[in-house]
C-alpha cells in the first residue's frame, strides 16, 4: 500500500490516469455546477502519493491544459492568473501529501519492526522461566517456561501473590529485588517450589528493574532451576578438596623428614632413661626413687613422640570436612609441637596466647590447624633473617561475635598491591614454593564461614586475621 513508483515512466503513467479521471469526474459534474480546477487538485493528491516530483509537475501542466481546453476564459490574463494560483496551491498540496507519505510508509515499517521484535521476545519469552512483579510485589506476568518450573497454571499464577509461589519470598526479598541482581534465600538455605507430589524444587532468582514506571510490570525475576548452578558448585567443592590433599602431602612430605628426626630425639632419650632404670631396678632388687624417676621420663618423652605422631597422621588424614564443637584455644595449643617443629632450625621465636574464655566454635579442627599450621610457616619465612625474629599466634574471644586467629610477624610484610594475588593459586616468591597455601588457607577459613585477611603487623611485618563464629551462632543459624 502506497508504495512510490520507481520509474520515471510510470509515474508519468500514474499522472497521466489521474488527471484523465480528474477531467472525467468533472465532465460528470458539469450540470451541477462549474468545479474549474477542483477535481484536478485530487489528481496531483494521488500522483503526489504514488510518484516523484517531475510526475507531479506534469499533473500539474496536464490539469492547467485540460482545464484552458474546457473552460472560456474572459482573457490571457485572467486564463494566466488562475493557472498560477492552481499550480501554486496545488505544488503546496502536493508536497503535504508527499510528506504524509513518506510519514505512513515509515510508520508502517516501525510497526512491522515492532511485530516481529515483539515475536522474538514472545518465543524466548515462552521458553525462558520469567515471573514480573509491580512496585508492591503483585504478580503480573508469568511465562509458560516460569508456570511450568513452579508447577501452577499461567493464568491462576499471574493471580497470585508471588511469596505464595515461592515461599518465603517476604518483604526483605522484594526490598532485595528492587536493588537487582541475585535475590538471596533467607539464611540458611535456598529458594525452593514445592510441586504437588514432587521433591522441593531448588531455584536461584535474579532480578532486574525497569527503569520507569510506564508499565505495571516493575520488577522482572529471572527464575533458574538450581540443579545446574548446584552442579558448578559442587564441581568447584571437589577441585578445592582436590587441590586441599595435593597442599596437605606436598607440605606433610617436606615435614617428614624434619619429623623422623624430631621423632628420634625422644625416642632414644626414653630407650636411655628406660635402659638406666632398669640397670638401677637391677641393683638394688626393688624400685629406687631414681629408677622411677627414669622410668617416668622415658614414659613421658614415649607420649611425646607418640602424640607428634598422632598429630602428623591427622593432618595426612583425608580432607573430609567434619564440624564439630571444639575449644579455639586448645586447637591453637594443641599446635604447639608442630609449631616447634616448624621454628626448629632458624632463630625465631613463636609466641603462643590463646584466650581460653568463652572460645566455643564449629569447626573442622584438622582442616583449621592445617590453615594455622600454613600461616605460622609463612610467617616464620617471612622473619627468618629479621633480628629477634618473631611469629606471634593469638586467639581472642568476641563473646557472641566468635574467636578472632591472628598470626603475625615481624618480617618484611607484604606491599599493599600484593594483599589479593598472593591468595591466588601458584603465587610464590620463594625458591620451590608451590603458592598453593595461602588459597587453601583462605578455602579453609571460607568454609567455616569467616574471611581471612591481611594487613601490616604492629610486630613490622604481615597480620593475617580471621574469625570462626562462635558455635551458638551457628546452632541459631
Ligand atoms: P608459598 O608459601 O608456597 O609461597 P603461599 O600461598 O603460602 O605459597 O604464599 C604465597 C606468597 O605470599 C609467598 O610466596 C609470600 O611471598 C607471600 N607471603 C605469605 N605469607 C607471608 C608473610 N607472613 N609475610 C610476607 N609474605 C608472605
Amino acid at each position: 500500500m502506497l508504495r512510490r513508483t520507481k520509474t520515471w515512466w510510470s509515474g508519468a503513467f500514474v499522472a497521466c490516469i489521474s488527471v484523465l479521471i480528474a477531467v472525467g469526474v468533472r465532465v460528470a459534474l458539469e450540470p451541477f455546477g462549474h468545479f474549474y480546477y477542483l477535481p484536478m487538485v485530487a489528481a496531483v493528491m494521488v500522483t503526489a502519493l504514488l510518484a516523484r516530483r517531475l510526475s507531479v509537475i506534469l499533473a500539474i501542466t496536464l490539469s492547467i491544459i485540460a482545464n484552458e481546453v474546457m473552460v472560456q476564459r474572459q482573457g490571457a490574463l485572467d486564463a494566466t492568473v488562475n493557472a498560477i494560483l492552481f499550480a501554486v496551491v496545488a505544488w503546496a498540496i502536493a508536497e503535504v501529501c508527499r510528506r504524509l507519505g513518506g510519514a505512513l510508509r515509515t510508520a508502517r515499517a516501525l510497526t512491522r519492526d515492532l511485530a516481529m521484535r515483539e515475536m522474538l521476545l514472545e518465543t524466548i519469552l515462552t521458553s525462558v522461566p520469567i515471573v514480573t512483579l509491580d512496585r508492591e510485589g503483585r504478580t503480573q506476568r508469568v511465562t509458560p517456561a516460569a508456570a511450568a518450573l513452579l508447577g501452577v497454571r499461567r493464568e491462576e499464577a499471574a493471580t497470585l501473590p508471588f511469596h505464595t509461589l515461592v515461599p518465603g519470598f517476604d518483604e526483605a526479598a522484594l526490598e532485595s529485588a528492587r536493588q537487582g541482581g541475585e535475590v538471596l534465600a533467607p539464611s540458611p538455605g535456598f529458594w525452593a517450589v514445592w510441586r504437588p507430589n514432587a521433591c522441593p524444587v531448588p531455584l536461584t532468582i535474579h532480578a532486574n528493574v525497569l527503569p520507569d514506571d510506564i508499565w505495571p510490570e516493575h520488577i522482572v525475576l529471572a527464575l533458574a532451576e538450581q540443579s545446574q548452578s548446584e552442579a558448578m558448585r559442587q564441581r568447584e567443592r571437589d577441585l578445592t578438596e582436590k587441590l586441599n590433599s595435593v597442599w596437605r602431602l606436598n607440605s606433610m612430605g617436606e615435614m617428614a623428614a624434619t619429623l623422623a628426626h624430631e621423632m628420634n630425639q625422644p625416642l632414644t632419650a626414653a630407650a636411655v632413661y628406660l635402659h638406666a632404670g632398669q640397670a638401677a631396678l637391677a641393683k638394688t632388687g626393688s624400685p629406687a626413687d631414681e629408677a622411677t624417676r627414669a622410668l617416668d621420663l622415658a614414659k613421658a618423652q614415649l607420649l611425646r613422640a607418640g602424640e607428634i605422631i598422632r598429630r602428623m597422621r591427622e593432618l595426612l588424614s583425608t580432607g573430609s570436612r567434619s564440624f564439630t564443637e571444639e575449644r579455639a584455644s586448645q586447637m591453637i595449643q594443641d599446635l604447639d609441637p608442630v609449631f616447634t617443629l616448624i621454628g626448629r632450625d632458624t632463630d625465631v621465636t613463636i609466641d603462643i596466647q590463646a584466650d581460653g574464655d568463652d572460645d566455643h566454635v564449629l569447626a573442622d579442627r584438622i582442616q583449621l590447624q592445617q590453615a594455622l599450621t600454613n600461616l605460622v610457616k609463612n610467617a616464620v619465612d617471612a622473619a627468618i633473617g629479621q633480628e629477634n625474629g618473631r611469629v606471634s599466634v593469638a586467639g581472642r574471644s568476641l563473646g557472641a561475635e566468635g574467636y578472632e586467629i591472628a598470626v603475625e610477624d615481624n618480617g618484611r610484610g607484604i606491599p599493599t598491591d600484593q594483599r589479593d594475588s598472593i591468595f591466588h593459586p601458584m603465587i610464590s616468591t620463594k625458591a620451590g614454593g608451590m603458592g598453593l597455601g595461602l588459597s587453601v588457607t583462605r578455602s579453609i577459613v571460607e568454609s567455616h564461614g569467616g574471611a581471612l585477611t591481611v594487613g601490616r603487623s604492629s610486630l613490622g611485618g604481615a597480620a593475617f586475621t580471621f574469625r570462626l563464629p562462635h558455635s551458638q551462632e551457628l546452632d541459631a543459624a
